[in-house]
């Protein structure tokens, strides 16, 4: 009986990255007297909305940054939302702006998304940062793949040559992952709701990367002994707990390596979003 499977620590690595961006942020004053800024605009009052935003103005206070939330009435016009994005644009003082989503009805998000000056984009989402991630050069990178990567990297090293199959196709999440899997040389699959026999295509794989929204979808019998699992759901059961889009309880099994839900690619989003502000800052101050 194979041992189980190494259990990924995500709340550990995103501590060290935070760690790290921190040692950085007190350099940069101590040596320039600047401190990078954080912006996160919150629109209404969605609750989860509300919970994500609050954790990253307080994770860019704790590693030193300038952190800022604009919080905005429900009833704020695609016009007014325009007019602060701008405003954050032509601060110099604000390296990242991040318009957390989604917005209401009645704005356009790819309006806004589009208005964001791209080199301020930390979400990656801008068009230019897209498409500078597609040609391979270098850009702000979505968080949830950025974070995904550095696990695999610090798990298996290069990941040249191996098969990844990367589950759900999402612009925030399973698009960017191929990339940045292909980037890194492996042989990448993109599979999605209308793939033919996800189960044959996953056993395939040496990196599976689940990023559906679907609780414990993805089988222990379908994992590949030994291969790594990267489980990017968070769904939230009847009884209140949370689940992983992978069967995890089956998966520890089979898996080398897994990353759990949560404390696995959760808690490195918002490290990475740090990450990416440091990066705008160095891409736009020097
Ligand atoms: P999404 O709904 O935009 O995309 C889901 C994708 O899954 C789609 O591309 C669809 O084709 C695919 N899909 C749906 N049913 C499928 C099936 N039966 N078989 C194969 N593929 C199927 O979702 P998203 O925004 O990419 O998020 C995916 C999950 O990741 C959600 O649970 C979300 O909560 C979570 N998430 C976590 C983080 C984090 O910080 N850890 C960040 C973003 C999203």
């Amino acid at each position: 009986m194979a041992a189980e499977a190494r259990i990924i620590d995500g709340k550990a690595a995103a501590a060290a990255l935070r760690a790290e961006i921190a040692s950085e942020v007190s350099g940069i004053k101590a040596a320039r007297g600047l401190v990078p800024g954080l912006h996160v605009v919150l629109v209404g009052e969605d609750p989860a909305s509300r919970v994500y935003v609050a954790s990253k103005e307080k994770q860019a206070v704790e590693v030193g940054m300038n952190s800022v939330a604009h919080r905005l009435p429900p009833e704020t016009s695609e016009a007014e939302l325009l007019a602060k994005v701008a405003q954050l644009n032509a601060d110099d003082s604000v390296d990242g702006i991040l318009v957390q989503l989604p917005l209401p009805a009645h704005i356009d998000a790819d309006r806004i998304i589009d208005a964001i000056d791209p080199a301020k984009d930390v979400d990656g989402f801008h068009l230019s940062n897209v498409g500078k991630l597609a040609a391979g050069r270098a850009a702000l990178v979505p968080c949830t793949p950025l974070g995904s990567m550095i696990l695999l990297r610090q798990t298996l090293g290069s990941l040249a040559g191996l098969e990844a199959v990367v589950i759900g196709r999402s612009a925030i999440v399973g698009k960017p992952m191929a990339q940045l899997l292909l980037q890194a040389d492996c042989t990448v699959t993109l599979a999605h709701s209308r793939t033919r026999d996800l189960p044959a295509v996953v056993r395939r794989a040496d990196i599976v990367i689940a990023a559906v929204g679907r609780p414990r979808m993805v089988k222990g019998d379908w994992i590949k002994p030994g291969a790594t699992v990267i489980d990017v759901g968070i769904n939230r059961l009847p009884d209140g707990k949370l689940a992983g889009d992978v069967d995890f309880a089956e998966a520890v099994k089979v898996a080398g390596a897994i990353t759990p839900v949560p404390g696995g690619v959760g808690p490195m989003t918002i490290a990475c979003l740090l990450k990416n502000t440091l990066t705008a800052f160095h891409a736009r101050r020097g």
